[in-house]
């Protein structure tokens, strides 16, 4: 199966080709991102009217320009799998209404995929990850450890109450001054300073269940933004604020693997962490010690497939094809879009 990708639920207009053969191997034929951080720079995040534009004005250049790389014509693919949410609805409906041109005019099977599925299926683009895995989603939108059954199955086993990791991640960067987006920046400052200077809230300790909550240390964090005065104070607290997300994560994580290990005795054993945030290397290197002392095995996305990209997309597009899934080209976009709807609808107000 050859399938082209189309992403553009966020500020990354993205395509690519990926194929995956009947033995279940997997190939990045081409992944072309075009971002557009510079539009939305100024106003310090993403601005839904703006990306929009963006996406009507790339979509096209981008995909052609996957479909250059991949060496290939239309007549080539087997499919077009198009992010159908959940995300700004305005740049989902330019992907999608993109690829259902391109499935209409070329006679192929489209593929509404779910953004968050594209993430959970994300690291088996560089890597041989069987299902079932324990998955920990870490993105700008969301903070979800969920029990990953294969595509369209799902159960999310615990998700963040507040913000998600990505956003306190953004949100505190922004209250320290850094440019958007905050993720990378913070990192890139962390590097050398020492976290042991800054007391940070530990949240939801002791608390039943794999929930998060990110709003507590946001607000302490705002705080000692405030008062920092020399660049190795500010150095010191954007390490403390890395380590108390890391530690966050990998504290639930923990707790979760001795569940799901304790509900499958003799299986293997998998862990993956994915989204935009599985690219910080100290959230990357507490799960994998968390993972190594439960006896899971650990994978995480090169990085340029942590964020968005479309090879995520088409992946998830071709390993739906591949079961015979597909959908009408009257698919709608949808803004909200739980990958697991039954727990989503128990606690509406987590992400
Ligand atoms: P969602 O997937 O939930 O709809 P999204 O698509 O905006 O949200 P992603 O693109 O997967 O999210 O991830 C972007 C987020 O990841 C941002 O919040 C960004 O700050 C964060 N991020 C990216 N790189 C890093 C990094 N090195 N360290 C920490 N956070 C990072
Ligand atoms: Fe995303
Ligand atoms: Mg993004």
């Amino acid at each position: 199966l050859t399938v082209l990708g189309l992403e553009t639920s966020c500020d990354e207009t993205a395509a690519s080709v990926v194929r995956l053969d009947a033995n279940g191997r997997v190939e990045v034929l081409s992944s072309v991102i075009g971002t557009q951080f510079a539009a939305h720079a100024p106003y310090g995040g993403v601005v839904p009217e703006i990306a929009a534009r963006a996406h009507v004005e790339m979509i096209d250049s981008v995909t052609a320009q996957a479909m250059k790389e991949a060496g290939l014509t239309y007549s080539d693919l087997s499919g077009v799998a198009a992010t159908a949410g959940p995300g700004l609805v305005g740049g989902v409906m330019v992907g999608l209404s993109f690829g259902k041109a391109v499935a209409l005019a070329r006679g192929l099977p489209l593929v509404a995929v779910n953004h968050l599925e594209g993430h959970a299926v994300s690291a088996r683009l560089a890597a041989d990850i069987p299902y079932p895995f324990l998955l920990l989603l870490v993105s700008g939108g969301h903070c979800q450890l969920l029990s990953v059954e294969g595509v369209g199955a799902c159960r999310r086993l615990g998700s963040t109450i507040d913000d998600a990791a990505g956003e306190a991640f953004d949100k505190i960067a922004k209250s320290m001054g850094l440019p958007y987006p905050g993720g990378p920046a913070l990192e890139k400052l962390a590097e050398g300073g020492d976290p042991s200077g800054y007391e940070l809230p530990r949240a939801l300790l002791g608390r039943k269940g794999f929930d998060f909550s990110f709003s507590g240390l946001k607000t302490a964090a705002a705080r000692f933004a405030a008062t920092v005065a020399t660049e190795e104070e500010r150095r010191d607290l954007a390490a403390a604020v890395q380590a108390a997300i890391a530690r966050q994560l990998s504290e639930r994580t923990d707790k979760a693997m001795a569940a799901y290990a304790q509900e499958r005795p003799g299986q293997s054993l998998r862990f993956v962490v994915a989204g935009g945030v599985a690219a910080n290397r100290a959230v990357r290197s507490r799960l994998q010690e968390v993972a190594e002392r439960h006896g899971f095995s650990f994978d995480a996305p090169p990085l340029a497939y942590c964020t968005d990209n479309a090879a995520m997309i088409a992946l998830a597009g071709a390993e739906r094809l591949a079961l015979g899934i597909s959908d009408p080209l009257d698919a709608a976009a949808r803004p909200r879009w739980p990958l697991d709807p039954e727990a989503a609808a128990a606690n509406p107000t987590h992400a």
